[in-house]
């Protein structure tokens, strides 16, 4: 191994991730079909490949895998020089699963179950592997009771909020299930007490991503930005990645 191939192997591991990401096989029927991400129209193989080119049927262009192939390869040589404690391929197999889970939830919203059980195994596996069984499933069941916790308290306050202004509830909870799920896996990962600290910097990334994001509705909008939607798998897996090297 040296950098060239760890950048290659980024390269490499960009196509299953956009193609499960576009395609999403677990709906019925899609597997081994080319289709776009953006509309899902069908594309031939080489139509799929060219993603630089407008789709035909949205004349989009599909920029997100451009974005994934450059981040994956960029990133895998730098795990390559910075491995971290936890050496080179742990990190590799963490990264790609993670680029994954945040490209499905900012694009679709969603954590999905087949996705989230796939990382309690993965996850679960490299826990076990750092911190031992019991340290491991007490992480597991840290990280699910935190993130129920601020599922019932965010989603309670919406409610709440909701019903005073005599509105209906909110259709789409502020924090999904799917979080829940993904915090439990990273619980697992991390192991107890390392969840806290993987928790703790997820809420720092997001509170300061937050802020960047409210001074720049204020700029472009001339108001604040409250109503936006934000995606928390991101931070969740970046808060987890930064307690694993700090
Ligand atoms: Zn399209």
């Amino acid at each position: 191994m040296n950098l060239f191939l760890a950048g290659l192997m980024g390269l490499i591991a960009a196509f299953p991730v956009n193609y499960l990401a576009d395609v999403l096989p677990w709906k019925d029927g899609r597997l081994g079909k080319a289709l776009c991400g953006r509309c899902g129209g069908a594309l031939g193989w080489g139509e799929y490949l060219r993603w630089w080119k407008p789709c035909p049927h949205c004349g989009k262009v599909r920029w997100r895998h451009g974005i994934v192939l450059v981040s994956l390869t960029v990133l895998s040589a730098l795990l390559w020089i910075y491995p971290g404690k936890w050496g080179f391929w742990a990190m590799w197999v963490l990264l790609v699963y993670a680029m994954l889970v945040a490209v499905i939830d900012a694009e679709h919203r969603l954590i999905l179950h087949v996705v989230s059980a796939t990382g309690a195994l993965l996850l679960g596996g490299l826990g076990i592997w750092r911190h031992g069984l019991e340290a491991t499933l007490l992480g597991g069941a840290a990280g699910a009771s935190i993130m129920l916790l601020l599922f019932l308290l965010g989603n309670g306050y919406a409610y709440l909020k909701a019903r005073r202004a005599n509105q209906p509830p909110p259709t789409e909870p502020a924090l999904g299930f799917g979080d829940v799920a993904l915090s439990t896996d990273l619980g697992l990962l991390l192991g107890w007490p390392g969840i806290l600290a993987g928790l703790t910097f997820a809420i720092l990334v997001a509170g300061a991503f937050s802020l960047l994001f409210l001074l720049y509705a204020l700029l472009r909008w001339h108001r604040l930005r409250t109503d936006a939607y934000i995606p928390y798998a991101p931070f969740l897996l970046l808060g987890a990645l930064l307690a694993i090297y700090v």
